[in-house]
């Protein structure tokens, strides 16, 4: 499942690629998605209308279309969004279909049927129930360690859980999670009433620090993630605990542990991670 740098990777390349684009044609060739596409909603939405930026909230993709409209899409678990030169035959799970002119489509393409795409206003983003009780974005100037202690007041929860919270900090996923653990030097089962000030300063700085290395190296492709350009991300090549379990920690030698919290795998160095 791509989580937030992913996103921002996919966010970039359609960014580059739509921008300045009239969207001339729209296909729906399978509405079953997470929410059922209305075709002619989607039609009236979109056809005629130009792309004027790409946004990104959490790991929703808001392409805006002048004037103030707003496709908001989800890729859910396997959902791809992939820009290029118009194919001469549809793929299976190629369920929508945005023609932009002659030499330019955007396919939507998902297996699962997990992602989501609907059509929305500027005016109606700050109360669309999707986004509406979302925690700060990890990147922001409000995500600041006072930020993160302040959400964690009366929890008693492992500080992994309460990483993973979107409503706390939007996008950090299981990956990511463990990695900034590692860097913070936190164990990821520690509950977060007995962190002290410089654990949250430790915790937030590392998370921005793996969220903005993995951007900076596409994102990562443990399983089928590709951008929209079809390129697979390089961060999986930079992990130091996710998916290492019994391999050696690089700072100490001490092998990897794994243990399972709430349903997931979490990874961890027993021996410097406190
Ligand atoms: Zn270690």
């Amino acid at each position: 499942m791509p989580e937030l740098p992913e996103v921002e990777t996919i966010r970039r390349g359609l960014s580059q690629q739509l921008v300045g684009r009239t969207i001339s044609a729209v296909r729906v060739r399978q509405a079953k998605l997470r929410h059922v596409v209305d075709a002619r909603a989607l039609h009236e939405h979109a056809v005629g209308r130009t792309i004027s930026r790409v946004e990104r909230r959490a790991k929703y993709l808001l392409i805006h279309l002048q004037p103030g409209r707003v496709l908001l899409f989800h890729l859910g678990m396997s959902g791809r969004l992939r820009v290029g030169a118009p194919a001469s035959e549809d793929a299976k799970h190629d369920h929508l279909i945005f023609q932009m002119g002659a030499d330019l489509e955007m396919r939507f393409h998902d297996p699962r049927r997990f992602g989501m795409c609907l059509p929305t206003t500027v005016a109606d983003l700050p109360n669309h129930p999707r986004l509406r009780s979302l925690g700060e974005e990890p990147l922001s100037e409000a995500f600041t360690s006072d930020y993160l202690r302040a959400q964690a007041k009366r929890s008693r929860k492992p500080v992994k859980n309460f990483l993973m919270d979107a409503a706390v900090v939007v996008g950090v996923g299981n990956i990511y999670a463990s990695e900034s653990l590692y860097l913070a030097k936190l164990r990821p089962n520690r509950p977060v009433d007995c962190l002290r000030p410089v654990h949250w300063t430790r915790l937030h700085d590392s998370v921005r620090q793996v969220l903005q290395a993995a951007i900076d190296k596409h994102g990562t492709s443990l399983s089928d993630y590709v951008d929209s350009n079809g390129e697979r991300g390089e961060f999986q090549n930079e992990l130091f605990v996710y998916g290492r379990e019994g391999e050696p920690c690089a700072r100490d030698g001490h092998r990897i542990k794994r243990i399972v919290q709430a349903g997931r795998s979490s990874f961890y160095c027993p021996w410097c991670q406190r």
